[in-house]
């Protein structure tokens, strides 16, 4: 699976004319390397690609890590010399006589910047298109180890939402139910959480990013719980709103509306459209029940790596969906003042349809 990883770039090179890439972005270079476990928030580290070699430039606290991970014959050349990132990629461009080396749109100004100086002082007639996302584009579509590693994180989270739910009361703290959750996460063996979990309560839940408080859960409060796992570098995204003590009328009927909504978007998942149709069908289904304006974020967005990703499904998302896109379906009603709901399940789109990784139930639960 790796060994085809690096065949997509060498082709997209060959296909672009560029005789050189260079890779900075460490989502990208999990991906790349299939090295797990060893790569953390820093940018600590460079890749130079050519049609037939390939360099790692690293730094010390994570030399040994790699060279352990990627083994003797993986074909990758590492080094942790003392040189700036910049003077590397042009020592590279010098030793290879690449001439055109493509760079990263994610790079900072300043990088960019000193590449450009770096290559001046050389004087080395160098250039530098941008990929416009084209890593980004070939993670969108996961491979079969991938959609393991995905089905794995969210498993875990299934069964700390399991274990959650018997234990909401009346009366304790977002920010206690949150340290249940994360901390039944973790015993389960998750390597950290995708992101902060959300949990919020009563009239916290209008807000769709909400980080947990010290509010006390109510007696007929809905709480919305947006949560995921990291496992093997892959993260899980899954949000379910559950009920504590009998809800209203109202909110039932705010609850039926969103899981409406979530189930006619899941049945139109599938390859061929495009990421603003399907987020036309929650919007409209929202919108026509009485809630415009309550549904004002995008549908759903691609997990992997990274718990955002491609594609996108959003009102501005002319992105197609394919096999192997893995995406979430999270429509939400947020009342201010009042509730908010959102019900989110990460899965696959397949040949054709959508399949789910989540297997929390969707119905309203009712604690
Ligand atoms: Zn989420
Ligand atoms: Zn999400």
């Amino acid at each position: 699976m790796i060994e085809q990883r690096l065949c997509q770039v060498r082709e997209m090179m060959k296909r672009r004319g560029y005789d050189a890439v260079v890779l900075s972005n460490v989502p990208d270079l999990r991906w790349l390397t299939g090295v797990n476990r060893v790569f953390d928030t820093e940018r600590a580290h460079t890749v130079f690609i050519t049609e037939d070699r390939l360099f790692l430039h690293t730094d010390t606290r994570y030399f040994n890590a790699f060279q352990e991970k990627l083994g003797e014959n993986s074909g990758w050349e590492l080094d942790q010399d003392f040189i700036s990132h910049p003077a590397w990629i042009i020592k590279r461009a010098q030793e290879t006589h690449a001439r055109v080396v493509a760079l990263e749109d994610s790079l900072s100004l300043k990088s960019f910047q000193q590449i450009k100086r770096a290559a001046e002082d050389e004087s080395l007639a160098l250039a530098h298109p941008l990929m416009h996302d084209a890593l980004a584009w070939m993670r969108a579509i996961k491979d079969a180890d991938e959609i393991k590693a995905l089905q794995d994180a969210q498993d875990i989270a299934d069964e700390a939402f399991t274990y959650l739910c018997e234990r909401f009361d009346v009366g304790r703290t977002e920010k206690e139910m949150q340290r249940e959750l994360d901390n039944k996460m973790m015993e389960l063996g998750a390597e950290g959480v995708s992101f902060e979990t959300i949990m919020a309560s009563g009239p916290n839940g209008a807000n769709p990013h909400a980080h947990p408080t010290d509010r006390k859960i109510c007696k007929g409060d809905l709480v919305t719980i947006d949560f995921g796992v990291r496992y093997n570098d892959y993260c899980s995204d899954m949000t379910r709103t559950i009920a504590v003590g009998e809800p209203s009328e109202a909110h039932r009927h705010v609850y039926s509306t969103v899981l409406e909504a979530h189930l006619a978007a899941f049945a139109a998942i599938k390859p061929g459209v495009s990421g603003k149709d399907v987020h036309a069908i929650a919007q409209d289904l929202i919108d026509n029940a009485g809630f415009k304006g309550a549904f004002g974020h995008g549908l759903g967005h691609g997990v992997g790596i990274e718990v955002h990703e491609l594609p996108v499904l959003s009102r501005l998302a002319d992105n197609l969906l394919a096999p192997g896109h893995v995406v979430t379906d999270e429509p939400g009603i947020y009342l201010p003042g009042d509730c908010g709901v959102r019900i989110e399940d990460t899965g696959v789109v397949t040949e054709d349809g959508f399949a789910s990784f989540a297997r929390s139930p969707k119905e309203l639960l009712v604690l």
